[in-house]
């Protein structure tokens, strides 16, 4: 097609190629730098501001919520069958995603609404600190995954995001122990496949119910939040579960020490990691506790209540972990 262009005309493309990288590269966002780190996206995407918008994600879970004796568990179809065809696993630089096609949906639990399942990904520290996005008690687990559904009634995502109950989010807190989980490991040892930024790698599917936690799904809590990532829409209706998924340290290590924000022939390469965004004021946001939900005392007693404990022994291992590496 080149060729076939006059001198100015090419001049012209290559102009209007470079405007769209350049806006390409503003429109970027990142997580260690202080130029587009999630303290500076307001000022590329005006809906990430603090100021603009009140209704932001992620929030610190507290005592102040309110009982909702209406929520019950939410109706997850289509997560106990293997779904069809591939699943693909992607690093987009900020995460790590897995597009799970369009076999599953989320209903019930008082969702205004069918949502269809869109994708998953992961929110993770560092080498020796924890990276969920939402805290409990103004403490962080060591990551938190999302599962992101899309308004039935939407015909895309665009769409979607102009609905102020447009996706819906289920987040599950991800916290370590010894064995390694099975499930997960369908995830995790797929990592090395998408490492730097771009990479996509096909995954086989299996039943999404055998990577959520085995009981208490009907507890959890709600409320009306954004996106945490840009352009922080807010349309997310958030469920976030009380009893976190247990994976192992090394499936953790996985995703702190293994996953690069840059692409592979990048002349610095970044390891992706503490990519969770601030937390933010629920200001007059209602926080509600579903019928079942243990309104944070069973999360401080057990396994929260011995987080501390945990989590300085995770930082001691994982530390010693990376000196003999
Ligand atoms: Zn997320």
């Amino acid at each position: 097609m080149l060729k076939h262009l006059s001198e100015p005309a090419m001049v012209r493309s290559a102009a209007l190629l470079m405007v769209l990288v350049l806006c390409a590269d503003s429109q970027d966002y990142c997580y260690d730098k202080t130029d587009c780190d999630p303290y500076a996206w307001g000022d590329s995407f005006p809906s990430c501001h603090p100021l603009l918008e009140l209704h932001h994600s992620p929030i610190n879970l507290d005592h102040h919520m309110v009982r909702n004796n209406s929520l019950g568990p939410l109706h997850l179809e289509g997560f106990d069958a293997i779904q069809t065809g591939h699943w693909t696993l992607e690093n987009d630089g900020h995460s790590v995603l897995l597009q799970v096609g369009s076999g599953m949906a989320v209903s019930g639990g008082g969702l205004p609404g069918v949502y269809h399942v869109i994708q998953l990904h992961f929110h993770w520290g560092g080498l020796a600190t924890n990276g969920s996005e939402h805290t409990v008690d103004g403490r962080r687990y060591p990551m938190e995954m999302h599962l992101v559904s899309m308004k039935s009634i939407h015909p895309n995502v665009s769409a979607a995001l102009d609905d102020p109950t447009g996706l819906a989010v289920l987040g599950f807190f991800i916290d370590v122990v010894y064995a390694d989980n099975v499930y997960f490991g369908l995830i995790s040892q797929k990592l090395s496949s998408v490492a730097y930024r771009g990479q996509m790698t096909k995954v086989k599917p299996f039943p999404l119910l055998s990577l959520l936690p085995k009981h208490n799904m009907s507890q959890y809590y709600r409320y009306s939040g954004s996106l945490t990532t840009p352009p922080c829409s807010q349309a997310v209706v958030w469920t976030l579960y009380e009893v976190p998924i247990y994976i192992s340290w090394s499936q953790l290590a996985q995703f702190t020490s293994q996953i690069f924000s840059t692409e592979e022939d990048a002349e610095q390469v970044t390891p992706l990691q503490n990519n969770f965004r601030h937390v933010h004021p629920t200001f007059s946001r209602t926080v509600s506790a579903s019928r079942d939900a243990g309104l944070l005392r069973g999360t401080a007693g057990r396994p929260l209540g011995s987080a501390p404990v945990v989590h300085l022994l995770q930082i001691i291992v994982l530390g010693s972990f990376t000196f003999k590496l």
